[in-house]
């Protein structure tokens, strides 16, 4: 099956009730590009209204809880953000790994819980800085693959983000090459995984300052399908052009 290109806005803790109409505008022109699929994941307040804004569209989380419900104060379980709207969810972004704790047994229950609501996942692996530097990149991002894929998956609803941390927010890019070696090395983990015809399916994105400008580049690089994409992601101005090189 050939993988459809896959350009994913992550709002991060932004956005308020009129941020509304610049879904509305990146949605409306994500139309023109039929071969690639859109989505976005504002914070969970906006999960409702932009789902209800524009029907159809691919509207996700950034988190939820393994648990379906239960005294978890402050979280949201993945049925409840079905129940809002919400297509798909981040799970395992560095921001919750390192800023909330989060292990890759974590992320693995996570990502189960979703698919058990019958979300898709996007699962975020990626280096520290000095992983990078130390030239262990490849194995680190590996052993977070192994430990938080779920066992049995339905790939059409799985993809992983690859975003090394040091590129996150700081206008830092990795090479093409280095993008390129990390990508076919998660696909070659995930033919271990889960067999050739399931890896063959599973999109696999790269996040990172991606922006209008490298996105053409970084977008082609082998086993890249995609991009997940923070800042640019907030105005049609800067998303819209991502989703063209796509
Ligand atoms: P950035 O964030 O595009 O702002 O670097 C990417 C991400 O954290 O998903």
């Amino acid at each position: 099956m050939a993988r459809r290109k896959y350009v994913v806005g992550n709002w991060k803790m932004n956005g308020l009730a009129d941020s509304i109409g610049e879904a509305q505008a990146i949605f409306a022109a994500a139309r023109d590009h039929a071969a690639v699929d859109v989505a976005l994941c504002p914070p969970f307040t906006l999960i409702g209204a932009m789902a209800a804004a524009v029907p159809g569209a691919a509207v996700g989380g950034q988190d939820c809880h393994s648990a379906t419900s239960g005294a978890f104060t402050g979280s949201v379980a993945a049925p409840m953000l079905a129940d809002a709207g919400a297509t798909l969810v981040i799970v395992g972004h560095s921001e919750r790994r390192e800023g909330c704790g989060e292990s890759d047994a974590d992320v693995q229950a996570k990502a189960i819980a979703a698919l058990g609501a019958g979300l898709s996942v996007i699962l975020c692996v990626g280096e520290p800085r000095e992983v990078r530097e130390s030239g262990d990149a490849i194995a680190y991002v590996l052993a977070q693959v192994a430990g938080s894929l779920p066992g049995d998956f339905d790939a059409a609803r799985l993809a992983i983000a690859y975003e090394p941390i040091w590129a996150i927010g700081t206008g830092l890019v990795p090479t093409v090459g280095d993008v390129a070696a990390m990508h076919g090395a998660i696909r070659a983990k995930l033919t271990e995984q889960a067999g050739a015809t399931a890896a063959g399916d599973m999109r696999i994105l790269y996040g990172g300052s991606v922006n209008g400008e490298n996105a053409a580049e970084l977008l082609d690089a082998g086993d890249v399908d995609g991009a997940l994409v923070g800042g640019a992601s907030l105005t049609a101005a800067k998303f819209l052009p991502i989703v063209a090189a796509a």
